[in-house]
């Protein structure tokens, strides 16, 4: 089942010149790149590329919530809230001031079942809990508990669209 999906060289992994190594791995899988282009997000196409969506929000915060608990870490003490919406709501507006914060690259990926074996090619979100042989995991070490006492977003190299949903918008967003 031949699919689309949209991957983000955010500005951590631009900077540190890691966009062709990143771009082999989907290559030699036998992933092809459609489109790709090298931008400067203004922060409103990021705003829409990260809505302000409560089911989102929630679940963003629900699961920096389970990452505290697994290391029985105090969220007020980092984040001033136990509530996922609000833990969400804050997260989003460091996300987005991490993505505008330098170029990046937009990239439409294709292959079968790409939306899946993208994301499995990038890693857990958390890049100390992405295995080794992933993007996140042989290139990043941030984690939610030491980004978040920083206030900031974490910074985990790639974004990758999580669904066909998604990857539709996302496309139809970095490249209209
Ligand atoms: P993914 O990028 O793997 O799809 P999400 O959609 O859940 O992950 O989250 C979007 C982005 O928000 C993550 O890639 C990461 O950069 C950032 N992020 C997620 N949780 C936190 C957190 N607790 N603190 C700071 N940033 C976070
Ligand atoms: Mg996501």
């Amino acid at each position: 089942m031949i699919e689309k999906t949209l991957v983000l060289i955010k500005p951590d992994a631009f900077k540190r010149r890691l966009t062709g190594e990143i771009i082999a791995r989907f290559e030699r899988v036998g992933l092809k790149l459609e489109k790709m282009k090298l931008i400067k997000p203004t922060k409103e196409i990021v705003e829409r590329h990260y809505p302000d969506d409560e089911e989102w929000l929630e679940l963003v915060g629900e699961k920096t919530i389970k990452t505290y608990q697994k290391y029985n870490l105090n969220l007020i003490d980092d984040l001033g809230t136990d509530d996922a919406l609000e833990i969400g709501k804050k997260i989003r507006k460091w996300l987005i001031q991490y993505v505008v914060s330098g170029p990046v690259v937009a990239i439409v990926i294709s292959g079968n079942h790409a939306v899946e074996v993208v994301r499995k090619l990038v890693g857990n979100t958390v890049p100390v809990f992405a295995e080794l042989g992933t993007i996140r995991g042989d290139y990043s070490l941030d984690s939610p508990d030491f980004a978040d006492k920083e206030k900031r977003s974490i910074q985990n190299l790639v974004h990758a669209s999580g669904n066909k949903q998604e990857a539709k918008k996302e496309i139809a967003l970095w490249f209209s």
